[in-house]
């Protein structure tokens, strides 16, 4: 978690608890939906999604693929592209530029204008996407494109100043300065992922969206790169939206996660107690398809069957065919994610309604510290020329 002082807004206590103080807001997604297409043909990709970021904080995105998550963060960014269209919803960014103090400034960034949107991009919020190929210029130098960043974001830099900052910012993700002269083709997953971080860094934003940053990558080079950002995420103390298909990934990065599914989000808690007492089915199936990296050996199940075609999603609980279960009402209403308990936590599963049996599967206790990432990842090893 952060290292970093913030300041904190008060929430609800669980029943008969201390109050929780928790960071303020730094971006609120509220009632968020987005379709591709028009009419009938619509197909309702995100539908009324809410999500809260605070300072120094890593909100976890997790779902299958198709389930809406980077859809979700595109139409947040107003980075959607055609036939996708927002039909609802407000994004409110609470900026504050660094080193200032006194409170933050609400800025909604489905309303502001293209010129205040482009100032936001990059300074205010920057996005690492999954394939650093498709990100990075292949005609120009990856200097190139620092150069042309900063030119246009920082005017006061000279064009030495611009070299050494972006000397600086290869260092900052443990890549030689050299490398600066090279274009994408000649860099490796890691490195052109590292180089795309560090675009993402240069002008100190106050949130990163990191849109399955190393999917692409071997598992030594994602845990290498996971390390190095958590460690720059202390240093420089952004937020980040960590979206991921691997719930595994955020044991150990998130603060609190969020579980989407067919468009909607179903499971919402802090990161421990979302590892160690899911109450949604669809959250246990997840878990139990990767081996812990901590506790006792369990056997990996899976989930049965496939997410739902958005054309024609099943009745109710868009996930009844596929949980283990499943009761009459699921096929027939669809649960609202609905608060379980005072720490915030909320799940959309009839399961947890008056008079359902809930499974002994979904009722381990919550731990005692039920925020925050199992453990803290450690700080990156010193810059060592990012080789791989
Ligand atoms: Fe399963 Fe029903 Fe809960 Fe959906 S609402 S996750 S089908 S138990």
């Amino acid at each position: 978690m952060s290292t970093t002082e913030h300041p904190v807004a008060a929430s609800p206590p669980p029943s008969g608890g201390v109050v929780s103080r928790r960071p303020e807001p730094v971006l609120e997604i509220r009632d968020l939906s987005v379709d591709y297409g028009f009419g009938d043909q619509a197909v309702h990709a995100v539908v009324g999604c809410d999500l809260v970021l605070r300072r120094g904080q890593v909100l976890g995105l997790a779902g299958e693929s198709g389930s809406g998550k980077s859809t979700l963060a595109m139409a947040a960014l107003r980075l959607l592209r055609s036939p996708g269209v927002i039909t609802s919803g407000e994004v409110i960014f609470h900026s504050r530029p660094r080193g200032e103090e006194g409170p933050a400034t609400p800025v909604d960034l489905m309303r502001v204008g293209p010129d205040e949107l482009r100032r936001l991009r990059w300074s205010g919020i920057s996005v690492v996407l999954q394939s650093a190929l498709n990100a990075l210029n292949p005609v120009i130098s990856v200097g190139a494109q620092f150069d042309d960043m900063l030119r246009a974001h920082r005017p006061e830099l000279s064009e030495q100043g611009r070299y050494e900052r972006s000397a600086e910012l290869m260092e900052m993700v443990g890549m030689s300065p050299d490398r600066l002269r090279s274009h994408a083709h000649e860099l490796s997953g890691g490195m052109r992922q590292r180089a795309m971080i560090a675009l993402a860094l240069a002008l100190e934003p106050q949130v990163m969206v990191l849109d399955e940053p190393t999917t692409a990558l071997d598992v030594v080079t994602q845990r290498e790169i996971l390390e190095e950002l958590m460690g720059l995420r202390d240093r420089l103390d952004f937020a980040a939206l960590f979206i991921t298909h691997d719930l595994s990934l955020l044991v150990e990065l998130a603060d609190e996660i969020a579980v989407m599914y067919a468009g909607r989000l179903m499971e919402r808690a802090g990161a421990n107690s979302l590892f160690r007492a899911p109450r949604l089915p669809y959250t246990y199936g997840l878990l139990h398809c990767f081996p812990p990296m901590h506790g006792e050996r369990v056997t990996m199940e899976g989930i049965p069957g496939s997410p739902p075609d958005l054309r024609a999603l099943p009745s109710g609980c868009a996930f009844h065919p596929r949980c283990p279960w499943a009761m009459d009402r699921c096929r027939r209403e669809t649960p609202r994610l609905t608060p379980l308990d005072g720490w915030g936590r909320e799940v959309a599963c009839w399961l947890h309604s008056d008079g359902a049996t809930v499974p002994e599967e979904l009722r381990q206790p919550d731990p005692a510290e039920p925020r925050g990432p199992m453990r803290v990842v450690s700080r990156p090893a010193p810059s060592r020329g990012g080789t791989r």
